[in-house]
């Protein structure tokens, strides 16, 4: 059997981590010709000796020559700023995961499709931002975006894997968070400890952050509009405590069909390698006997970032795109300690308020717009 060649970008994350892991299991299915890491080289060098792939990506050039230097054998080392495009433009590799936080996965995402390269997008930040120019080019390549984002690869499932199904309504469900139950008094005062803590999923931290924000939620509610190309009134945000169903569709006879499993990554990641097969995995059934589904509505005045998410959702154009950097650039802040909780929709809002969006744009204007907002946003900070 002709092994699948895929490329990691973000091999040490908790999405890389669980690939390496699923292609450890189905070895001879799939072969990793690249990996990429920013900074925890410890973990890199043992995952980069264990899967052996021709070539690796360190953007760091010291630590990249730390990495080296620990390797049992001398892969073809790309560092630098534009390692990520370098590595996605190799001849090898049909399927680029791209596990990597931010809008630095942008270039490299939009790099890889113009190699012909399928994509598994763990990245949503790269659907947000880029929106149609993405999923424009992807269509002209004629490349596949496969979701990895639970929610998306549910709604994927639900829609039997065709994206283009006639549907009703898109049910995207959220967990809620940590601070579902907060009063808007209570929400004011998170500390960051607490915020670092989410009550079903295990993920890296501005995730986490975002998860507790519900901004993950708004992102999540862009990244589905372009997958599925429906406009947001379709897309409703339903609050599922237990995180059991990971998204619902409901089609125009009114009959929805849910995807169910225990909270896991590993079912998401999978199906997008080995799409169009279904392989086991290694999740938990559900115990129907003691199975409680509670769901709610969002609360969008308590969770101010899903309110301005939504509202970027339905101007498109480049709100999203300033939303998302100004998202990114306060939640490094309050992970540093340098803003409070409840400043993170504050400056996004005055983001909003102050970059230019276009309705029409391409991908300079996005990486122009990246810049002028966490630029505006560190310059009012200092003041
Ligand atoms: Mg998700």
């Amino acid at each position: 059997m002709v092994k699948k060649d895929i490329i990691i970008l973000g091999s040490t994350g908790s999405i890389g981590t669980q690939t390496l892991q699923i292609v450890q299991k189905y070895s001879q299915l799939f072969n990793v010709v690249g990996m990429s890491c920013n900074n925890n080289i410890g973990l890199f060098v043992s995952q980069v000796n264990a899967f052996k792939p021709k070539y690796i990506a360190v953007p760091n050039p010291v630590l990249a020559q730390k990495v080296m230097a620990q390797l049992s054998y001398k892969p073809i080392l790309f560092d630098g700023e534009n390692c990520l495009q370098l590595i996605v433009s190799v001849p090898e590799g049909e399927l680029v995961v791209t596990a990597i936080v931010g809008i630095c996965g942008l270039i490299p995402t939009i790099t890889a499709i113009k190699h012909k390269k399928n994509i598994a997008l763990a990245n949503k930040e790269t659907l947000v931002a880029g929106g149609s120019v993405v999923t424009k080019l992807a269509k002209s390549y004629g490349v596949q975006i496969l979701p990895v984002d639970s929610e998306h690869s549910a709604i994927w499932q639900c829609l039997d894997f065709n994206f283009d199904k006639d549907i009703k309504k898109i049910l995207l469900t959220a967990s809620g968070g940590p601070f579902f139950n907060f009063s808007a008094e209570q929400l004011k005062n998170v500390t960051l400890e607490q915020a670092l803590k989410h009550p079903t999923w295990n993920m890296g931290a501005k995730v986490t952050i975002d998860s507790s924000t519900l901004m993950n939620k708004g992102l999540e509610l862009i990244e589905a509009i372009h997958l599925f190309n429906v406009g947001e009134e379709k897309i409703k945000i339903v609050v599922q405590r237990e995180s059991y169903i990971h998204s619902m569709v409901q089609f125009c006879d009114g009959s929805i069909i849910a995807q169910m499993s225990k909270p896991t990554m590993l079912l998401p990641i999978q199906l997008a390698l080995t799409y169009p097969q279904r392989l086991p995995c290694e999740v938990e059934d559900i115990d129907w006997t003691k199975l409680t589904i509670n769901c709610d509505e969002p609360d969008y005045n308590k969770f101010e970032c899903l309110k301005i998410a939504r509202a970027c959702a339905k101007e498109l154009g480049l709100k999203p795109a300033i939303m998302n950097s100004a998202n990114e650039f306060v939640v490094k802040k309050f992970l540093n300690k340098q803003i409070n909780y409840n400043q993170i929709p504050y400056y996004i809002n005055k983001a909003l308020d102050k970059i230019e969006s276009k309705a029409i744009f391409d991908e300079q204007d996005i990486l122009e717009t990246d810049f002028k907002t966490k630029k505006y946003l560190e310059d009012i900070m200092e003041s």
